[in-house]
């Protein structure tokens, strides 16, 4: 606290406190018997000037001293400090009772500074003073004088000052000093905020003041403080921040240091530009970006200053008609934002792409030709056989503050030519052959022809595929009008259809009846004994030495043929137990079946959904009545059906591991090669046995193939329909027909040559299945690139760890003339012999020559994931992740401990990821499978 002195402190000064005689000292006897002023010395011998009364001998004493006026100067509390001596009335000889040991002080408050008088009435008394030491010696000039200090306050004053007065009533008083002050709280500076020199309040009122914020600083929240009466600061409340560009330190703002900025006001401290900016000036705001790069509006000032991206990459155009796909990589450099979009300008160009014109609105973009997200969009609308230049632009949030041109790339694009009218055509009472002219300027080589023909009156359509400029559709309806299209396709895409051409199948002369359809496939059966209308030999046409299959076909009543092949099951005697599958006609279950005289045997039941016409009925028993003519280890036995109450049902066999191609993924790298050769080797031999009696499977894949628990192999999927409609691989082949592309023989493929041989060949595809653990064959290219690559002597190459020998069998197999295919007798014999003598085994397809073929699929993987993915070690995916394993860096040195300790326990596992490791070591994001 300060104190502070309104009057004199000492004698001195309290001499200009005027002994102004009051109106009842003006009337009282002796002048010279009131107050006086005298020097006197102190004990330090210093002069000091004192008011002194001492009419103690006369009684009735009323003397007054009073001040000049005291200006206020604001303060409603006023402290008076009263320094004096009072002489003890005992102490003085003879002096009568009337002699007193007090005296009054009172104050009079005005806004008059200049009153010569105020009546005694006016003032209002403070209070009594006694002295806490009162002095006994005689003395008054005594050296060693005892002062009392007494101390009063007076409150709630308003005018502009007051009078003080004391009122002597016949004491001896020597008033030394009289000081007068008032309190009030210091200057302060607090949160950033300065409070001034504040003067308290009256009474115990708080005075409220508010903080002013100090420079460079501004209010967060208003500063204020309370000043209490005795001088003390109380109860803060809000604070003030530094401006942007500085920071706090002590009570005071300072500038932020060059290399240093403060964005916000609310932010504590500097803080260091971030990459690419800088500051050179102390107070910085913000970092101001080096050359090239860039801040966006929206960005935050602590992210760093980024450039606009470069242009996209790897443009390709996919057209299709007059509508093209467009799609490219995004840039390699993305100006470290991750903002980036896409638009795509578009330009009409003449034929010599010399005049280029812009679109305008009836080219259609989507989703959007601006902005887009993606790396893709299709844009539709295009005139055919024109030539459009693209240009896609890559942009970013800071794109538009560059002055550099946008990473741009062009794609030119030319629409499909429509296929010309057709030339010829021939009809006959089911069929129709067709020949056409190709587009005059195909923009590519042209890779096939799809024919879309329908029935004139009616919706449904079909789609045919050739790649010859001709085709033959058979299987139509006597004097019926067709409506049919063709179309090319290049590497580019789908063309546009060529007009539609309506053309009416010849009336049937004659019904044809099933004898007469039986002797003709009698005929083609003797012309080719190896070709695939073999399956229509009937039964009672055997070949010399063999017992032949005999197709339900050639029944005329299919259910004789049923009734020929399969037993009658009593349903009673068929316990289901769980459902294991989803077949083409309703639920697969696994169950037990009671055979009389032996014990349960396990079953598979294979039931015929509700709802089911004739002819799916039919279909659904051809499975039963030619399963039914089969009696061979490593052909899926019949057990019999049931047909005499609903549902309908098959009973199988009961095969404990299902599917081989689930089975082979699901123990991945867990059998020994003389184990996969076993299973080979059952397989091969089921289809000896099929061969020889001249049926011809035409769906043989490792899907199709079915595992027992002591791991033997059964060769499955004989339904009728089973290659058009069951199996999700068939694709749509020129000739109309549903075919497995990626196990089927090329001759099968182009003119439906199905033949033992054509077997053999899927054969080998299966074997590669075996070998690479139900990997799929060519991976994930497409059926057309699968018949395109074959077509130019591309094989599948040798799985990981395949024996030399194994693979060579494979690339038997896949010999292009079937004639040069070995036989199926001669595949058993090849690898009975291996498995006699393992050593063959021994010496592996060399892997790195593998890689270095050119042919050999690559994936280009960006994320752990990714590369499990590609691997096929997806399931992995968890624990490397929990591991750390998060980039693909980070997998470069995995150790076999360290997979063992992921949970990768299968050596198979271990060395197929250790392999790919190699290879990511070695060609990087590249991996090879
Ligand atoms: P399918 O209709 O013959 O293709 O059978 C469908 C699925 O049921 C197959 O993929 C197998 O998983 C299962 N399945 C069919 N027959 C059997 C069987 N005899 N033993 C075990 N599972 C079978």
């Amino acid at each position: 606290q300060k104190w502070k002195q309104m009057v004199a402190d000492d004698g001195r000064q309290s001499s200009s406190v005027l002994p102004t005689p009051s109106r009842s000292l003006s009337l009282s006897p002796s002048f010279s018997l009131c107050w006086e002023e005298i020097s006197v010395m102190d004990e330090r011998n210093t002069p000091m000037r004192t008011y002194q009364v001492c009419n103690v001998m006369e009684a009735n004493q009323n003397n007054w001293l009073r001040t000049r006026h005291i200006s206020r100067e604001g303060a409603q509390r006023v402290y008076i400090e009263i320094k004096f001596t009072l002489r003890d009335c005992n102490s003085l000889p003879g002096v009568p009772g009337t002699c007193k040991e007090t005296f009054n002080m009172y104050y009079y408050e005005s806004n008059n500074a200049n009153l010569w008088f105020i009546k005694e009435s006016q003032y209002v008394k403070i209070d009594t003073i006694a002295a806490d030491e009162s002095f006994t010696q005689v003395d008054v000039g005594d050296r060693v004088m005892k002062l009392n200090t007494e101390v009063r306050d007076i409150s709630n004053l308003s005018k502009k000052g007051f009078y003080l007065a004391f009122q002597d009533l016949g004491a001896c008083i020597a008033l030394v000093s009289v000081r007068v002050f008032y309190k009030k709280c210091p200057l302060t500076v607090l949160n950033l905020a300065q409070f001034p020199d504040t003067i308290t309040g009256g009474d115990t009122a708080l005075v409220e003041v508010h903080g002013m914020c100090v420079n460079s600083s501004e209010e967060f929240e208003a500063p204020k403080m309370y000043c209490s009466a005795d001088g003390g600061w109380l109860v803060p409340i809000g604070r003030c921040v530094c401006k942007p560009g500085f920071e706090e330190n002590k009570d005071v703002c300072q500038p932020c240091r060059p290399g240093t900025y403060k964005a916000s006001a609310t932010d504590a401290y500097c803080t260091k530009c971030p990459p690419h900016s800088s500051s050179s000036q102390e107070q910085a705001v913000e970092c101001a970006c080096e050359k090239g790069f860039y801040r966006a509006e929206t960005d935050p000032r602590s992210m760093s200053c980024t450039r606009p991206p470069s242009a996209p990459e790897n443009p390709i155009s996919t057209v299709n008609e007059t509508c093209v796909t467009l799609e490219w990589s995004p840039p390699r450099d993305t100006g470290g934002r991750g903002d980036i979009t896409y638009s795509l300008h578009c330009r009409k160009c003449s034929g010599d792409g010399r005049k280029c014109m812009p679109c305008g609105g009836s080219v259609h973009f989507v989703p959007r030709q601006f902005g887009l997200s993606s790396a893709t969009v299709l844009v539709t609308d295009l005139q055919p056989d024109s030539n459009y230049s693209f240009t896609v632009e890559s942009q970013n949030g800071v794109s538009d503050l560059s002055p550099t041109p946008r990473g741009t790339v062009v794609i030119n694009v030319t629409t499909s030519q429509t296929v010309s009218v057709v030339l010829k055509e021939r009809r006959s009472k089911d069929s129709v052959t067709l020949a056409w002219q190709g587009p005059e300027r195909p923009n590519g080589a042209i890779v096939e022809y799809e024919v879309i023909y329908y029935e004139k009156r009616e919706q449904n359509y079909t789609v045919l595929k050739t790649r010859s400029n001709m085709m033959t559709v058979d299987g139509l309806k006597p004097g019926t009008t067709y409506v049919f299209r063709v179309r090319a396709r290049t590497d580019g895409g789908y063309g546009s259809y060529g007009g539609e051409i309506e053309l009416e199948t010849s009336h049937e002369g004659k019904r044809m009846n099933n004898k007469y359809f039986l002797s003709i496939c009698v005929y083609i059966a003797k012309q080719d004994p190896d070709e695939e209308k073999m399956q229509f030999q009937h039964g009672r046409v055997k070949l010399p030495g063999s017992r032949t299959y005999i197709h339900p076909h050639t029944y005329e009543d299919p259910n004789q043929a049923v009734r020929d092949f399969a037993k009658e099951i009593d349903a009673s005697n068929i316990r289901i137990e769980r459902v294991i599958g989803a077949g083409e006609f309703g639920e697969v279950c696994s169950g037990r079946l009671r055979v009389q005289g032996k014990r349960e045997i396990y079953v598979a039941i294979k039931s015929l959904k509700a709802g089911y016409s004739d002819k799916q009925r039919r279909d659904f028993l051809s499975e039963a009545s030619i399963m039914g003519q089969f009696d061979h280890p490593n052909i899926i036995r019949l057990e019999g059906v049931v047909t005499r109450c609903k549902p309908v049902m098959i009973i199988t066999e009961f095969m404990e591991n299902g599917s081989l191609d689930t089975f082979l993924k699901k123990h991945d790298g867990q059998f020994t090669v003389i184990q996969l050769v076993g299973m080979l080797r059952g397989i091969a031999s089921g289809m000896k046995y099929l061969s020889d009696m001249s049926y011809v499977h035409r769906d043989l894949a490792a899907r199709n193939i079915l595992v027992n628990s002591n791991l033997v192999c059964k060769v499955s999927d004989f339904g009728l329909s089973r290659v058009l409609e069951d199996d999700p691989e068939a694709a749509y082949t020129t000739r109309g027909g549903k075919i497995p592309i990626r196990w089927t023989a090329p001759e099968a493929i182009a003119y439906r040559k199905f033949t033992s041989a054509s077997d053999v060949w899927s054969y080998g595809i299966v074997m590669w299945e075996v070998i690479s653990y139900g990997e799929r064959p060519y991976w994930e290219m497409s059926n057309q690139d699968v018949i395109k690559a074959i077509d130019e002597g591309y094989r599948l190459p040798a799985p990981m760890d395949c024996p030399v020998v194994l693979h060579q069998l494979m690339l038997d197999c896949w010999e292009k003339g079937r004639s040069d295919r070995p036989k199926f007798g001669q595949i058993v014999t090849i690898l009975d012999k291996l498995i006699r003598n393992p050593a063959s085994l021994r010496e592996l397809a060399n892997s790195s020559a593998c890689r270095e073929d050119p042919s050999t699929p690559e994936f280009s993987v960006n994320t752990v994931d990714e590369w499990l993915e590609a691997i096929k070690m997806g399931q992995y995916k968890e624990s490397f992740s929990s591991a750390g394993y998060v980039s693909l860096d980070s997998v470069l040195y995995v150790s076999v401990s360290e997979l063992a300790k992921m949970g990768v326990n299968l050596a198979g596992h271990q060395k197929k990821i250790l392999s790919s490791v190699q290879s990511l070591q070695t060609q990087g994001t590249h991996v090879q499978v």
